[in-house]
């Protein structure tokens, strides 16, 4: 389950004691909607280790490709895979960062099930 923070939302989502529409998870993340969503898909893929920003994670810990390889079978699941979709990582207040537990976005603007090319 890796470490908790009582302070952090996302630690609390990941341990069950909060609220959130899971899509997918395994050993190393979880994967849940944003609670703001930006487009018609917006999902946050979340490590359940507390690793508060992308420059924390430690030499050759391998959250990150693991974080990559969750977000493609997350696009092909919603159905998103084919149209495309943007995956980034907010750093630091200067990069946008809220929640200060490492997370990255899965924003598309297909609609989930659709695989359509998106509106540009
Ligand atoms: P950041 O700017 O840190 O990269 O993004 C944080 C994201 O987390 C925001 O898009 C925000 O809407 C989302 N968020 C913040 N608190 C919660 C929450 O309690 N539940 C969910 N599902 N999303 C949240
Ligand atoms: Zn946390």
């Amino acid at each position: 389950m890796g470490n908790h923070f009582s302070n952090c939302i996302f630690c609390k989502i990941v341990a069950g004691w909060h609220p959130a529409r899971m899509v997918y998870e395994d050993d190393l993340v979880v994967a849940f909607w944003d609670a703001k969503p930006v487009a018609p898909v917006h999902i946050l893929i979340v490590p359940r280790e507390h690793i508060p920003t992308l420059n924390d994670i430690p030499v050759e810990n391998v959250i990150l490709s693991h974080i990559g390889q969750a977000a493609a079978i997350i696009a092909g699941e919603l159905g998103v895979a084919q149209a495309g979709y943007r995956f980034f990582i907010n750093v630091n207040q200067g990069g946008g960062q809220v929640v200060f537990h490492l997370h990255a976005h899965l924003v598309s603007r297909s609609n989930p099930g659709t695989d359509n090319a998106p509106d540009v």
